[in-house]
């Protein structure tokens, strides 16, 4: 079934196929938080999800105005917290990003013997690194690395 791996198969089941594509539409099935953009290729395509930005755990409304298109990617990261408002998850969610490519570009810029191939925690953690460092454990960049 082409059409629903290309759409909305991987969707959470809370969002009916029907509403999950129209959510993908209205917002031209691009990641309202990086902009990734799911019309792209069939691989964003199946990046693409509906994020709840209220999590339904804490009462968010199955409501067109508390979801949104968003990526597997961004989904993982913007993960339970609570955030008051979609500006506030999507600050969030990009500066996470924004940390793990500092990581992940410090990882494959650094010399072989300073930095093994395997993810791991840097060497003198501060908070914000290890921070990054957490969300790097449970994000795809270190899946593929397993
Ligand atoms: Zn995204």
């Amino acid at each position: 079934m082409p059409l629903d791996l290309m759409t909305l198969r991987l969707v959470e089941r809370p969002v009916t196929r029907e509403e999950g594509l129209r959510i993908l539409e209205r917002d031209h099935h691009r990641c309202q938080y990086c902009g990734l953009d799911g019309a792209a290729s069939f691989e964003n395509a199946l990046a693409m999800s509906v994020d709840f930005v209220v999590p339904r755990a804490r009462k968010g409304k199955k409501d067109e105005r508390n979801l949104v298109a968003c990526c597997r990617s961004c989904n993982m990261i913007k993960g339970r917290r609570v955030y008051r408002s979609f500006d506030e998850a999507k600050s969030y969610v990009l500066a996470q990003r924004e940390k793990l490519r500092k990581t992940w570009e410090t990882r494959t810029a650094a010399p072989a013997a300073s930095a093994p191939a395997k993810a791991q925690k840097p060497s003198a953690p501060e908070p914000s690194k290890a921070a990054a460092a957490s969300v790097i454990s449970s994000s795809p960049l270190s899946i593929r690395n397993r």
